[in-house]
C-alpha cells in the first residue's frame, strides 16, 4: 500500500528546496509564501497524484496548461477486489479569480503543518448553475466562492478546482479533529479558515432542496457511489472527513443536509485501501 508523506514533511521539503530557487515574483511582494511549482518539483497534488488525481487528461485540460493536474490515476490505487464502480467524469474549470495558491506559511510567517480534510457540501442549487457561476470572474472578494469537486445527481464527478489549489468553500471555519482545533489566517482582513488544507466536495442538491427548508430528500445511489469512489482515491483518512456544517463558525451553513454519513461510510469501506480504518 503507497502511503503519502505527511503533509507537515512535504512542506518542510518544499520550503527548504524552495528558499533556495527562484520563485514567483508574489512570493517576493507578499509576506505569504504559495505553493509554487518548480521545475522537477513536485507540486503538493503531485506528490499525493495517486492518490488525489481523479481524471485522465483531456484536451481542455492541456490547453489550459494543467496536464499534471487531471493526470490518469494510478491503477494501482485501486485493488483488485474494489467496487466496480467508475462514475462519468468532466472538467469544468473555474475562473482563477474563484481560487487561489495553498501557502506554507500563515500571514504572520507561521509553518503551515495541516494535513488535508475533505469537506462535503451541497449545491442547493442545479450543478449546472453552481458550475456558471464559479466560471464567473469575481474581482471582490466576498463574491469569489469554489468547491474543488462537484458530484451531479447522475453521479457525473465534475473537476472544478486544480487539488493543490485552495478553492474558497468555507469561510470562518475550524475543523475540530483529533489534534484539536485547526484552522488558517492567510489574510487578517479575514476570519481564519480552513480552506488552505480543505478539499472541498459538493453535493448537487435534489429540486425539493432548492430553499433553505431543514431537509430534503437527499442524495442519489450514485451521489453516494461517486464521493466513495473520489474519497478512495485520496489518503484523507476517515476522521478527517467533514461537513460545511461542522467547520463553519458563522452558524449559517448547515450543508449537506439530509446528509447519511452510515451509508456513505459503508461504500468507501469496500475500498481496501479504506479496510483499515474500519472500527
Ligand atoms: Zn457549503
Amino acid at each position: 500500500m503507497v502511503k503519502k508523506a505527511s503533509l507537515a514533511g512535504l512542506l518542510g521539503l518544499l520550503l527548504v528546496v524552495v528558499i533556495g530557487m527562484t520563485v514567483r515574483s508574489v512570493a517576493a511582494v507578499s509576506p505569504l509564501q504559495p505553493m509554487v511549482k518548480a521545475a522537477a518539483l513536485p507540486t503538493i497534488h503531485e506528490s499525493v497524484g495517486q492518490f488525489l488525481t481523479p481524471i485522465r487528461a483531456d484536451g481542455r485540460s492541456v490547453s489550459f496548461g494543467l496536464p499534471t493536474d487531471f493526470a490518469v490515476a494510478s491503477a494501482s490505487t485501486v485493488a483488485q477486489s474494489a467496487p466496480n464502480y467508475v462514475p462519468r467524469e468532466e472538467i469544468a474549470l473555474a475562473d482563477p479569480s474563484n481560487y487561489g495558491d495553498r501557502y506554507l506559511t500563515d500571514a504572520y510567517g507561521r509553518p503551515i503543518q495541516n494535513d488535508f480534510v475533505a469537506v462535503l457540501h451541497e449545491t442547493v442549487g442545479s450543478a449546472r448553475s453552481a458550475i456558471n457561476l464559479f466560471q464567473t470572474h469575481h474581482p471582490r472578494d466576498a463574491d469569489q466562492v469554489s468547491y474543488h469537486t462537484l458530484i451531479a445527481r447522475d453521479g457525473t464527478v465534475i473537476y472544478i478546482v486544480p487539488p493543490e489549489k485552495r478553492a474558497y468553500g468555507a469561510g470562518n471555519s475550524v475543523f475540530n479533529g483529533p489534534n484539536g482545533p485547526e484552522t488558517v489566517t492567510t489574510n487578517p482582513a479575514f476570519p481564519p479558515s480552513i480552506n488552505n488544507f480543505a478539499y472541498h466536495v459538493s453535493l448537487e442538491s435534489p429540486a425539493d432542496g432548492r430553499g433553505n427548508s431543514r431537509r430534503h430528500s437527499g442524495y442519489t445511489q450514485a451521489q453516494y457511489e461517486s464521493l466513495a469512489w473520489l474519497l478512495a482515491r485520496t489518503d484523507i483518512p476517515d476522521n478527517r472527513i467533514t461537513t460545511h456544517q461542522s467547520v463553519d463558525q458563522s452558524g449559517s451553513r448547515m450543508d449537506p443536509r439530509s446528509f447519511d454519513s452510515q451509508r456513505f461510510f459503508a461504500l468507501l469501506r469496500r475500498y481496501p485501501t479504506r479496510v483499515a480504518q474500519r472500527s
